[in-house]
């Protein structure tokens, strides 16, 4: 019991350093090189989309995805309130407001049965985020979009291909964000791409991402911008981690069937569901205890903490946190508010063998049913 299983670790194991070490030779460091249009070119074949646009990392790619849908100021985006915090965040940093969506009890994302009734006349783009790589119901949310006029973006960065109805994520809406960061499905360190097949969008995106600077006029810009580039090192990276894309996917598809395996039969435990019209990628692996508060979950990782594994507890939902909870009430919230009390991510990185799952999740087992 020496061993220590993190919830997440990069896995580097392809050409990483190769690609790296051309950077540091070339010193093509920043954010100029051949690797960014190299992986900007690969990033958009993998998602068969026709734009992606890397960026420093998947928060400032929300950020210029939603500047470059046009929102600002007065706006209202609604997004689910079950998500991690940059989602709402760049939503704020538009000057624009977040509006809060409950979740699904099966799949855990955006209800889209209750987007309607959060539809007002400022209401300007709907943002779908895949949690923990389920993706989205998209097509009741694509439908109300094309009722009320509004954009609708994924926040794929935790589904890196996945798929809805056989079409993957990335291009199920108007725009896509995907973060790259060091405990997603692929990384860069840091890193984010946003993808879209709307060609006016990504000039948009592309002008605002480089200081806003005009491409045919050196130093002439026309619009005030923002400094969200990518480096060519990052890109390298990238480059690396996209051509084993498909291996990684395998891998967190290959922890995951451990785990139900291993798991299914604990009464005590939700596992995460596959709806017959998705691929699930399991980017983190998780349950939700069936019964019991906040305070019971926090003993299962203390005790899962002393016996080596880390785990995490789910996101808190965007209606309790201080920025946002002014906004809406709880009660409006039930089943994101009990999923996100009751949730608990497990270690689901590339290297996890089977006989580490199986620990991991007998000792899991043990400790849900001695509660
Ligand atoms: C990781 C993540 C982000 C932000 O990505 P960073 O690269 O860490 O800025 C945004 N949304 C969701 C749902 C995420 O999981």
């Amino acid at each position: 019991m020496d061993k220590y299983y993190p919830v997440a670790l990069p896995v580097l194991n392809g050409n990483e350093k190769k690609y790296v070490m051309d950077c540091l030779d070339s010193t093509w460091i920043s954010s100029n090189g051949s690797y960014i249009k190299r992986f900007e070119e690969e990033f958009a074949a993998f998602c068969r989309v026709k734009h992606a646009i890397a960026c420093s990392n998947g928060t400032t790619t929300l950020h210029l995805a939603l500047l470059a849908h046009g929102v600002g100021p007065g706006d209202e985006i609604i997004v689910p309130t079950l998500t991690f915090v940059a989602t709402a965040n760049a939503v704020t940093y538009c000057g624009a407001k977040p509006v809060f969506v409950d979740s699904e009890p099966e799949t855990w994302n955006i209800d889209p049965k209750r987007i309607e009734e959060r539809i007002t006349p400022r209401t300007k783009g709907i943002v779908a985020v895949h949690l923990y790589g389920h993706p989205a119901d998209m097509d009741p949310i694509r439908q109300l979009a094309q009722q009320y006029g509004l954009f609708v973006m994924e926040d794929a960065a935790e589904a890196l291909g996945a798929e809805y109805r056989g079409q993957r994520t990335g291009g199920l809406g108007d725009s896509a964000i995907f973060s790259l960061f060091g405990n997603k499905i692929i990384t860069t360190g840091e890193g984010g791409v946003l993808t879209t097949n709307d060609d006016a969008l990504a000039d948009r995106a592309r002008l605002l991402r480089g200081q806003g600077m005009d491409p045919e006029r050196r130093y002439f810009h026309t619009v005030v911008g923002y400094n969200y580039r990518m480096t060519n090192i990052q890109a390298a990276i990238g480059c690396a981690q996209l051509q084993n894309a498909e291996w990684h996917i395998a891998q967190r598809l290959r922890i995951a069937s451990h785990y139900t395996e291993y798991l299914r039969d604990c009464t005590a435990l939700t596992l995460p569901i596959q709806q017959e019209w998705a691929k699930n990628v399991y980017w983190l692996f998780s349950v939700v205890l069936r019964e019991g508060t906040e305070a019971k979950r926090d003993e299962v990782i203390r005790r899962l903490q002393l016996r080596g594994i880390e785990s995490r507890p789910f996101f808190y939902p965007m209606h309790v946190l201080p920025p946002y909870k002014q906004l809406q009430a709880a009660s409006e919230f039930p089943v994101a508010g009990r999923i996100a009390a009751q949730g608990i991510n497990l270690p689901s990185y590339g290297t996890l063998s089977e006989a580490d799952v199986r620990y991991i999740s007998s000792t899991l087992v043990n400790i849900v049913s001695s509660l």
